[in-house]
């Protein structure tokens, strides 16, 4: 047994937001993830973020991230699940260990991706859910 799955049951409060990566490739599957896009935003209280067609932090494709509090979670990953139209997406949590977060503890939908390990602190602030940026006006 590793040392982390010793110890102490972890308390689901450490879990202060989640997000989900978005994959996409510029040049083939960019629709695809502006049609995704859009369907979240009409549906879900969420945070849209930016566009990113380079890849940044520890993410081996382009994509965007949509961060949400634990409360979306029961209906947006589910509804990922069944409508992400063969994109990648990276769904982890937001504790104050980023790589364990990214590595250990995410789960995928569609096919995985290379997540670049050395990119990712093991400790920061956990990351609490930013007001969402989207008005739904359809249901799920
Ligand atoms: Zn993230």
């Amino acid at each position: 047994m590793s040392n982390e799955s010793e110890g102490a049951v972890r308390p689901i409060g450490e879990i202060a937001s989640f997000h989900a990566h978005v994959y996409y490739d510029p040049a083939t599957t960019k629709a695809m993830a502006e049609r995704l896009r859009q369907a979240v935003g009409e549906r879900f209280a969420v945070t849209l973020g930016r566009w990113h067609d380079v890849n940044v932090g520890p993410h081996d494709q382009a994509m965007y991230q949509i961060a949400f509090a634990p409360e979306v979670f029961a209906g947006l990953v589910p509804w990922l699940m069944l409508n992400h139209g063969g994109l990648s997406i990276l769904v982890h949590p937001n504790t104050t260990n980023p790589r364990r977060d990214h590595l250990k503890d995410a789960l995928w939908i569609g096919p995985q991706l290379a997540i670049h390990e050395d990119k990712l602190p093991h400790e920061m602030e956990a990351e609490i859910a930013p007001a969402p940026n989207t008005q739904p006006v359809l249901r799920p």
